[in-house]
């Protein structure tokens, strides 16, 4: 019996093979059943990735589980947590002649507050979108008399790659290469969420009783640094992967905690995902990077929820090589992203959404990433919504 299994056993989808056996639509309808089952009180519960959200939203899980399970949209979207004001001191940067400014493809469109990186590439910067940072540093070992800059954009997942460019720019001696670095951490941002206060308003939606973890973020970090944020605050937090089955398989697991009255960390991402995590790549994290305060679009500063590079490696912060520190920026009063990414609202609860937010001309960064729920909600939902 495939329910039998799947509750007993966390890891029973590790016997699967191709994608699409996670999509299985009769095992994803089992489940859906198991969960009708097991739920007797309303529930809230929180995905933290942007793929996730996605996933929810594209093949419509959150409409099919029972109406007293309410799923709410965490920041787990990196481009929509990263500051406007850095976004505006990259496109300073990518504007300067001798700066070849370098990215990944989903920061390319992000609207800082007058212009993008593209429209800087069209009127003659020279931006290039890059598959890996370390594209980035051979970039810089080719061109020794310009100077190259990566866009350091993400939560842990992609931290280890950055680091291994700045470690390896370091090793060749190149005075030509730089990151502007804007890395954020999680656990940090779930125990913001967990002890934010809120209005009367705010609470319609329920505050958050379990998490649902991003596998890939646990791939690197492990999920031992869950645990104590579990018990302080007494909630499920189930590390999960992105495939429909996974998510489906995370949330019953999350509900049969909840209702069972237990808390603490459980890992439905076994395939991947390890207690200690990938721990080369976190001995890498702590050479190159140090912990730091860090803002967090819509939510505000954060302690201790960020990466800036450590001593050894401080000459490769751009930030500070371009000197635009001191640029800020203002966001748009209309935009309840913040709201949005600590659960007490729905995209499509903000004025804005579909009308004077859209993917085309967005307001906020959760319209315009390809992981922001905004999006999800214009891509999968907006003739629903009306
Ligand atoms: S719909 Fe647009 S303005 Fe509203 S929260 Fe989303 S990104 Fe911000």
């Amino acid at each position: 019996m495939v329910l039998d299994k799947m509750a007993k056993a966390p890891s029973y989808l590790t016997i699967m093979r191709f994608i699409d056996e996670y999509r299985n639509e009769a095992d994803a309808q089992k489940f859906i059943q198991a969960i009708q089952q097991v739920v007797t009180r309303p529930w809230t519960i929180m995905e933290i990735c942007g793929g996730q959200t996605h996933t929810l939203i594209k093949f419509g899980i959150d409409r099919l589980l029972p109406d007293k399970i309410n799923l709410v949209h965490g920041p787990g979207c990196p481009v929509c947590v990263t500051p406007l004001e850095l976004i505006d001191q990259a496109l300073a940067i990518a504007q300067q002649p001798e700066v070849i400014f370098t990215s990944f493809g989903d920061m390319l469109r992000v609207p800082g507050s007058e212009t993008d990186l593209l429209s800087i590439k069209a009127s003659g910067g020279d931006v290039r979108m890059v598959y890996s940072p370390l594209d980035a540093v051979k970039l810089a070992q080719k061109n020794p008399n310009r100077q190259v800059v990566f866009f350091a954009v993400g939560f842990e997942t992609t931290a280890p790659p950055n680091a291994m460019a700045v470690w390896q720019a370091k090793q060749l001696g190149l005075t030509n290469f730089s990151i502007l670095c804007s890395h954020v951490l999680v656990p940090p941002a779930m125990e913001s969420i967990l002890g934010a206060s809120s209005t009367e308003e705010d609470l319609e939606g329920g505050r958050v009783q379990g998490f649902l973890a991003a596998g890939h973020v646990c791939t690197v970090m492990g999920y031992w640094e869950y645990e104590p944020l579990a018990e302080k605050y007494q909630v499920p937090i189930v590390v999960t992967g992105f495939e429909p089955l996974d998510l489906l398989q995370g949330i019953y697991l999350t509900i049969v905690a909840l209702e069972e009255g237990r808390h603490g960390v459980e890992n439905q991402y076994s395939r991947s995902v390890r207690r200690e995590g990938n721990l080369p790549a976190q001995k890498l994290l702590q050479q190159v990077f140090t912990v730091c305060d860090r803002q967090w679009r819509g939510i505000g500063l954060i302690p201790n929820s960020g990466y800036r590079l450590s001593a050894p490696f401080a000459d490769f912060e751009a930030a500070s090589r371009f000197n635009v520190t001191h640029i800020t920026a203002q966001e748009s009063a209309l935009c309840i992203a913040g709201k949005i990414m600590q659960g007490f609202k729905k995209p499509h609860e903000c004025t804005a959404f579909g009308t004077l937010c859209t993917p085309e001309h967005p307001l906020g960064a959760p319209m315009v990433s390809s992981e922001g729920a905004c999006a999800a909600y214009y891509q999968y939902r907006i003739f629903d919504l009306g």
